[in-house]
C-alpha cells in the first residue's frame, strides 16, 4: 500500500476509566464506577477532537482516505453507555469517509458486558467485541486482580456470541504456578465457545505497575522461562486444533477473522487516535509523526470540549525510524513483511550491507526467512523476534 500525504487507515478512541485499576496494566486506565463518570461529557469530548482533528485546525488534521477500522480501546470502553458510542460512531460517519465493511470493535471486560449490552452495543454499529477474560480459574483471576471469575467470563462471550456479532477474547499464559497444559486447556475451553478470534498475551511485568514496583522489591513470583514457552507452544497447538491460525505472536484467528485494526499496527500504517491518552501516528511524506493526548480526564475533556488542541507531545519520525519500526511489528506476523515494499513506500534503500550481511547470518541460523524483499521468522523461531528484529536495525 502506498501512503500519500495524511491518508489514514483507522481510528482510534481511548476510554480511560475501569471499574478498577489491575497491578499489571500500564495503560491510561482511571478507575472509577459506572455511575460517576460523564459518559456523555466524555462523548461530546471525543466528537469535538475528532471534528478538530479533521477540520484543519490542529496540527494534526487530514483529507482522510477511508477508513477500515475504528477501534475502542480503553481502560473499559464496555462501561460506557452505548448511545454515547453510537454518538461518537455517527459523528465519525459524518466527519470521515468509512469503508463499506469498516471492522468496528469495542473492548469488553466481562463485568460490563453480557448479551444485553452486546445487542446495544451492536444496534449502536459496533460489529466486533473484544473481551478480556485473562484466565479461566479463580486464583488466577485473583492473582491478576479481576473483578470477574471463569463463570463471569464464560457468560460474557456466551452473551456476545449469541448475538451474532464477531468475537474474540484475551487469555493471559506465564503466570507463576500455572502449567503449560492448564494454560493450553484454557485456551482450548474458550476456542471451544465457538469463538473465531483469540489473543494470548503473555503476562509481561512494566516499570510504573503496582507488579513492577513488587519485583522491583523481589516480592512478585515469577513463572519459570522454560514453562512460559512450552505454554506459547502448547497454547498454539490447542488453538489450532481448533481451527485457529497462529497469525501473530500473540493472536489466533479462522481465516478471515484476523483483527483489521491490529494488522495496521503491525504493517505499520496511520491511524488518528482521539480520546484521552490517545496516541495517533500520520505519515508526512516519506516520514511520520505521532503525537499524544492529555492523559488527565478532566484537563482532556476541558480542553477538547473548548476547541482547543488536546496534544502533549509530538514526535517526527525520519524513514530509518519507521522502517526499524515496521521491521519490530511486521516481524511479529507470522507472514512478515516486504523490505522491498517498505522501501519504496519510505523513499529509502531497505538492504544496505550491513541489512544483508545481518540478514544472511539470521537465515543461516534458521532465525529468518527471506525470499526476495519479502522476510519473516520461522515458527520455531518465534520466541526469539525481539533479538531477531534489533539485529536487522
Ligand atoms: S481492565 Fe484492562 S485497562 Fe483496565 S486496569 Fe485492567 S488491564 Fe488496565
Amino acid at each position: 500500500m502506498h501512503y500519500n500525504g495524511w491518508v489514514r487507515s483507522s481510528v482510534y478512541v481511548h476510554f480511560p476509566y475501569c471499574l478498577k485499576k489491575c497491578p499489571y496494566c500500564d495503560f491510561v486506565s482511571y478507575k472509577a464506577d459506572r455511575a460517576e463518570i460523564d459518559h456523555a461529557g466524555y462523548a461530546d469530548a471525543v466528537i469535538a477532537e475528532l471534528g478538530r482533528r479533521m477540520a484543519g485546525e490542529g496540527p494534526r488534521t487530514a483529507d482522510g482516505g477511508p477508513i477500515g477500522s475504528i477501534f475502542f480501546g480503553g481502560g473499559t470502553p464496555s462501561l460506557w453507555e452505548p448511545r454515547e458510542i453510537a454518538r461518537v460512531l455517527d459523528a465519525a460517519r459524518r466527519t470521515l469517509v468509512l469503508a463499506d465493511d469498516v471492522e468496528i470493535t469495542v473492548e469488553c471486560n466481562p463485568t460490563s458486558l453480557d448479551r444485553d449490552r452486546a445487542a446495544a452495543l451492536l444496534a449502536a454499529g459496533v460489529n466486533r467485541l473484544s473481551i478480556g477474560a485473562q484466565s479461566l480459574r479463580d486464583g488466577e483471576l485473583a492473582f491478576l486482580g479481576r473483578l470477574h471469575d471463569p463463570a463471569g467470563a464464560l457468560r460474557a462471550i456466551e452473551g456476545a456470541l449469541a448475538t451474532g456479532v464477531r468475537v474474540s477474547a484475551d487469555l493471559i499464559y506465564g503466570l507463576p504456578d500455572q502449567s503449560p497444559e492448564d494454560a493450553a486447556r484454557q485456551a482450548d475451553q474458550l476456542a471451544a465457545l465457538g469463538l473465531a478470534h483469540v489473543s494470548a498475551y503473555q503476562l509481561t511485568i512494566e516499570e510504573g505497575t503496582l507488579f513492577g514496583e513488587l519485583r522491583r522489591r523481589g516480592r512478585l513470583p515469577m513463572a519459570d522461562d522454560a514453562r512460559v514457552a512450552e505454554a506459547f507452544v502448547l497454547v498454539e497447538e490447542a488453538l489450532a486444533s481448533r481451527g485457529l491460525a497462529h497469525y501473530e505472536i500473540s493472536n489466533f484467528a479462522r481465516p478471515g477473522e484476523e483483527a483489521r485494526h491490529n494488522l495496521g499496527y503491525w504493517r505499520g500504517e496511520p491511524y488518528l487516535g482521539v480520546g484521552c491518552g490517545a496516541y495517533g501516528f500520520q505519515r508526512i511524506g516519506p516520514g511520520g509523526r505521532r503525537w499524544r493526548n492529555e492523559l488527565d480526564p478532566a484537563r482532556y475533556m476541558h480542553t477538547a470540549r473548548s476547541g482547543a488542541d488536546t496534544t502533549i507531545s509530538s514526535e517526527d519520525l525520519d524513514g530509518d525510524a519507521l522502517l526499524r519500526e515496521r521491521i519490530m511489528l511486521g516481524l511479529r506476523l507470522a507472514g512478515g513483511l516486504d523490505l522491498d515494499e517498505a522501501g519504496r513506500d519510505l523513499a529509502l534503500d531497505p538492504w544496505p550491507a550491513r541489512r544483508v550481511k545481518a540478514a544472511d547470518a539470521l537465515a543461516a541460523r534458521g532465525r529468518l526467512v527471506r525470499d526476495g524483499g519479502q522476510v519473516r521468522i520461522p515458527h520455531d523461531a518465534w520466541l526469539f523476534t525481539d533479538d531477531t528484529a534489533s539485529r536487522l536495525f
